[in-house]
């Protein structure tokens, strides 16, 4: 079965220290008494945090999960980390294909993919970024870009089970623009019927919007058919605000 849905997961990207993201991560905890709330919260801290978080998480309804993975399961990769070693950490999820990775680091669809296939082979879900720059939107070549970053990176063997999509534009992340509500339909609509072509029971897989969603427009960007969640960057290093994206998907998404 994929992750109940909304599914919300925050993204802290390079932020927290031990001392502000344990108590993040107790915050959030308290305020997320198993069973209360539908659908699944997880977090994504830097990883010299999934450790301790990792044990505070332990046997609670927020998931943990990595910001990104290498392809290689071990060996002489200075400075990366393994989907195993997020495993091992408490990691459930792994985010792949973000556009800081994509276009800060060269990442191309081959890297993607095999680092996609190694977060399955560890047993994670894994969380495939897609989304189009400003230039390429401006191009009307957005769909053709998801296309393309989809049959690229996803790996053989993914299903509902094992991958989440998350929907990105590169020119909405960390901006405070938001993609308008028709235009996140039109991609959502697109990736469902794409993902459920390419992918095993992929008609199933989770669908996550992320670029910019505050407290004040998941509610509404939750609600757009074929959103099944929302992948939070900025918005989640705040315990109010994640929260509040949270409750304002319940019943919506
Ligand atoms: C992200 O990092 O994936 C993201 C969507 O960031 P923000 O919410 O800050 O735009």
């Amino acid at each position: 079965m994929p992750l109940a849905k909304p599914l919300v997961l925050g993204n802290w990207k390079m932020n927290g220290l031990r001392a502000e993201g344990l108590a993040l991560t107790a915050n959030l905890i308290e305020r997320t008494p198993p069973g209360e709330r539908a659908g699944t919260l997880a977090i994504c801290p830097p990883a010299t945090l999934l450790e301790p978080i990792g044990a505070l998480l332990a046997g609670r309804v927020m998931l943990l999960g990595g910001q990104d993975c290498a392809a290689a399961s071990h060996g002489a990769y200075t400075g990366d980390i393994s989907a195993p070693m997020l495993a091992d950490a408490g990691c459930r999820l792994v985010i792949v294909g973000h556009s800081e990775r994509r276009h800060g680091h060269g990442e191309s669809d081959k890297v993607v993919q095999a680092k996609a296939a190694a977060g399955h082979a560890a047993g994670l879900i894994v969380v495939l970024c897609v989304g189009e720059t400003e230039a390429e939107r401006s191009a009307g070549a957005t769909i053709d870009v998801l296309d393309r970053q989809l049959e690229g990176s996803v790996p053989p063997g993914a299903s509902a089970e094992n991958l989440v999509i998350a929907y990105e534009p590169v020119w909405a992340i960390g901006t405070g623009r938001t993609a308008s509500i028709e235009d996140i339909a039109a991609a959502h609509g697109h990736l469902r019927r794409r993902v459920g072509a390419l992918v095993k029971g992929g008609d199933q897989a989770l669908l996550l919007y992320g670029g910019s969603v505050k407290a004040d427009n998941a509610g509404a960007i939750m609600a757009v058919p074929d959103v099944d969640g929302v992948l939070v960057g900025g918005a989640s290093l705040d315990a109010d605000q994640f929260d509040a994206i949270y409750s304002a998907g319940q019943g919506a998404a």
